[in-house]
Order: structure tokens, then sequence, then C-alpha cells
């Protein structure tokens, strides 16, 4: 954490403390820069986001079941589980900031983020869940999809 004194992004945590109520924890830190000390609290994201399905049911933002689609299209591809793990998190991550002050998302900019963030890792597991997600009507639709990201 960034020194309120000097800027020093270094500290090292002095003591630690759960609060009362149990939902927060109070940690004292110390600059390793100028030795001054500060307080940090950390709470937990109390308010999990929404996603909002087609028929406008809502339900709360499900990270295992992005987990679950990418592993399926990252199977037997040469990505390791440390790389799917900081996919996912990136992906619940931006999908929070989109969710915004409504803290709703949209399930297709869901689906749009996770396909934005397979075609940086893989193109061929890209390329398996849009064939899921996109519901090619047919043939066709498929190749240009494949021509669009270069692996044909
Ligand atoms: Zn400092």
């Amino acid at each position: 954490m960034r020194c309120p004194h000097c800027g020093t992004i270094e500290d090292k945590v002095v003591e630690s403390r759960t609060l009362a109520n149990g939902d927060a924890v109070r940690r004292r830190r110390e600059c390793i820069s100028c030795n001054y000390r500060f307080t940090s609290y950390e709470k937990i994201e109390e308010q999990q986001f929404m996603v909002v399905k087609k028929d406008l049911r809502r339900e709360p933002f499900d990270r295992s079941k992005i987990e679950k689609g990418v592993v399926r299209a990252l199977e037997k591809r040469p990505v390791s589980h440390m790389q799917i793990e900081s996919l996912v998190n990136e992906i619940e991550d931006e999908a929070a900031i989109l969710s915004g002050g409504t803290r709703e998302i949209a399930t297709p900019v869901v689906g749009d983020l996770v396909l934005k963030k397979l075609e940086k890792l893989d193109k061929v597991a890209y390329i398996r869940f849009a064939s899921v997600y996109k519901h090619f009507n047919n043939l066709e639709e498929f190749v240009q999809e494949i021509k669009k990201v270069g692996i044909d």
C-alpha cells in the first residue's frame, strides 16, 4: 500500500486484527522507507453483482460457471492452471467493473468478455467457445469466424 507520508508502496504489516463484527480486518502498517505508520481496512465484497439473463431473470454472478466454460474450451490446449486462474480473475474483475453502479451485467456482455479474453490467450479455445456461445447457424458463419481470428 502507498505510504500516505512519502508515497513508497512497500510496507510491512505490524499488526492485524479482525474487527469485532468479523466483517473487516484492520491492519497496522509501517512504511519500509520512512517508517511512517498507517492503518488499512480490508472488507469483504458484501454485495455480489448480478447477471441479467435474456428473459430478465437475475442471478448472482457465478465464477465457477465461467471457469467451467473456459476449462472446457481449453481442454488439451497448452495452457496452464495458473493461466486459466488469472484469465477467470480478469473476467470476474472486468465484469464487476462493467456492472457499474447498478451492480448488474447482461449475459451477452459477460459472454463477449470471455470471448475477448480467450481470443487473446488461445485461438482454438476461442473458436470452441464461440461455436457454443454464438450458435453459428451454418458452416459459412463458422468459417467466417475462423477467418476473422486468422487460424484458417
Ligand atoms: Zn513512507
